[in-house]
């Protein structure tokens, strides 16, 4: 069975509660009878006005962030029970802005996968490469190193996971990976979820591409036979915006 197309809008450090909900109220209608599956990690802050808001709608919503236990000493972290109680259905683990601009390392993404998938929370880990890593054509090895230690020791059986490619040179920056080189990233991730899980559970997995993607380039990238969504940053921000990548 085909995978659900997923589009993702990753809000950053944007938007109050209150912008949340104007927002979700803009968009609702816009994408009331659209095919994909629509998710919107908002800041901690937004997650249960945003979930309120979207309730009648097909939209999700989630968190851009969490931390690996569950509770304890850790000023200012939240816990994958404190998400789903807020409302929150997924988290995104492992963006390549926890990972370069906080320095996550690999192990705890991994921890955190751990915590967020016992936690009941959908949960999407980001990999990608760097620039220099794109230019010195180690991209297959960090994203094999990535998947294999976020992996590491989840039961044969996990569900609720979304992997997404995210080229670290293609996020925000305007300049995103060809549709071709994100469908080949996308198989090399592919084979590397049937190593680990076989091929049944591993086809189950939805691989989303994120990097710059936006209204005028997402029929190109959907158009591909191993990308399953996209992850959308700054052209997730406007309503109309996301509503034309959603309908692409
Ligand atoms: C992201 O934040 O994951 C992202 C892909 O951002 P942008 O769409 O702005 O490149």
């Amino acid at each position: 069975m085909p995978v659900k197309t997923i589009i993702v809008g990753n809000w950053k450090m944007n938007k109050t509660a209150t912008e949340a909900v104007q927002f979700i109220h803009k968009l609702a209608p816009l994408v009331a009878s659209s095919a994909p599956q629509v998710l919107l990690a908002v800041p901690y802050t937004a997650i249960f006005q945003a979930d309120q808001a979207a309730k009648k709608t097909h939209i999700r919503i989630g968190a851009q962030n969490v931390h690996d236990l569950e509770e304890g000493a850790f000023t200012g972290e939240i816990s994958s029970e404190m998400l789903k109680d807020a409302g929150a259905e997924f988290v995104i683990i492992g963006h390549s802005e926890r990972r370069h601009i906080f320095n996550e390392s690999d192990e705890f993404i991994h921890k955190k996968i751990v915590r967020a998938l016992m936690a009941d929370l959908m949960t999407i880990l980001c990999v990608g490469e760097t620039e220099v890593e794109h230019k010195e054509a180690k991209t297959k090895e960090v994203l094999e190193r990535q998947l294999t230690s976020a992996l590491k020791d989840l039961p044969k059986n996990t569900s609720n996971l979304v992997v997404a490619y995210e080229p670290v040179w293609a996020i925000g920056t305007g300049k995103s990976a060809t549709s071709d080189l994100a469908n080949d990233m996308h198989l090399f991730c592919r084979n590397c979820l049937i190593k680990y899980f076989g091929k049944k559970q591993a086809n189950q997995i939805p691989i989303l591409y994120g990097g710059s993607v936006k209204p005028s380039n997402i029929a190109e990238f959907m158009k591909q036979e191993h990308i399953n969504g996209v992850l959308v940053g700054g052209a997730s921000l406007d309503p109309k915006n996301f509503a034309k990548i959603v309908n692409y």
